[in-house]
């Protein structure tokens, strides 16, 4: 079987082969520029790949409704001529296959329920702390969507009282991304994260932020496994950090081993380390070769 993958990211763009047992066999990347040219370099690189099915889980927001006229669309981005983008659309023309589509950070999670960290697991919960935050929910089995899809990078956060940096978000200041994504660490100390010492005062206010934020997640959807990824979860010294504060807010309340005696195994790095992405485009493609199967 081979099934396409695309991992649609703003900064660049990853395309891959894979098959059924999440085994990337061929894999290309370029930058993201203006969706003509984008598409029209996945376009060239499937071509004559003969493929089954393709995955794509990209950046948004995006209409995930299949009974939307602008379902497979990217929505509302900042992002120079992408937005109101028929991404999907564009793809089907193409190709005369089954395509996956979902956000970046579902697919994410979708990987790891699939191969990777919560493999066998009907629930997880993936966060990315890169250039943003984003969320992606696995819940019962079924990637969550709703309204739209989970934005959980933008909830708001209870201040540390001696912070006084105002946030960065454009529509929330102080929210989840604004306090805590790679660009507030930049704007807040004046250097790269990559550059702050590991006993630096930076990761003590960062551990506190996505602490805060995990454990309203795991009052409000209790799921089996968290997983961090992105670069400022490189800093793997954030790990104990923040399941230490995790432990300390929830203070004993939700009585399940994982987080009173197993939380180092319950707040983990991505199981697929950087291949998070495509392999869960990857299993979207996958998934969508055996719904189209299944319908026949
Ligand atoms: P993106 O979110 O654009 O897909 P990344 O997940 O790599 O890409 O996130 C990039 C952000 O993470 C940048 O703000 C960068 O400064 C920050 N970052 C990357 N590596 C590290 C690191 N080792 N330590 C801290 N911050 C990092
Ligand atoms: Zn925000």
């Amino acid at each position: 079987m081979r099934i396409g993958a695309i991992e649609a990211g703003g900064t660049k763009f990853v395309c891959g082969i894979g098959n059924e047992n999440g085994v990337i066999e061929d894999r290309v990347q370029f930058p993201t520029e203006l969706p003509e040219q984008t598409l029209s370099n996945v376009i060239s690189y499937f071509r004559d790949k003969k493929v089954d099915a393709i995955g794509i889980g990209t950046f948004g927001p995006i209409d995930l409704d299949p009974s939307s006229p602008r379902y497979g669309y990217v929505t509302t981005t900042p992002k120079p001529g992408w937005s109101d983008y028929p991404f999907l659309p564009v793809l089907k023309r193409e190709f005369d296959v089954p395509f996956g589509w979902d956000t970046d950070v579902n697919a994410a999670a979708f990987g790891e329920a699939t191969w990777g960290a919560a493999k066998g697991l009907d629930s997880c919960v993936y966060y990315t702390i890169g250039t943003g935050v984003g969320v992606g929910v696995f819940a019962e089995g079924k990637l969550v969507h709703g309204l739209t899809h989970p934005e959980g990078g933008h909830i708001p956060l209870r201040r540390h009282p001696d912070d006084t940096f105002e946030g960065w978000c454009p529509y929330h200041g102080d929210c989840l991304e604004g306090m805590a994504a790679g660009p507030a660490l930049e704007k807040r100390w004046g250097v790269k994260g990559s550059e702050l010492a590991p006993d630096h005062k930076a990761w003590e206010l960062e551990a506190y932020y996505i602490a805060q934020a995990l454990s309203g997640t795991i009052l409000l959807l209790s799921p089996k496994k968290i997983i961090l990824g992105g670069g400022v979860m490189h800093q793997f010294h954030l790990f104990p950090l923040i399941r230490q504060q995790v432990k300390d807010y929830l203070n004993g309340y939700v009585r399940a081993r994982e987080v009173l005696e197993g939380i180092d195994d319950y707040i983990v790095p991505p199981g697929l380390g950087d291949n998070a992405g495509l392999c869960g485009a990857l299993a979207l493609g996958l998934q969508a070769l055996q719904s189209a199967g299944k319908a026949q």
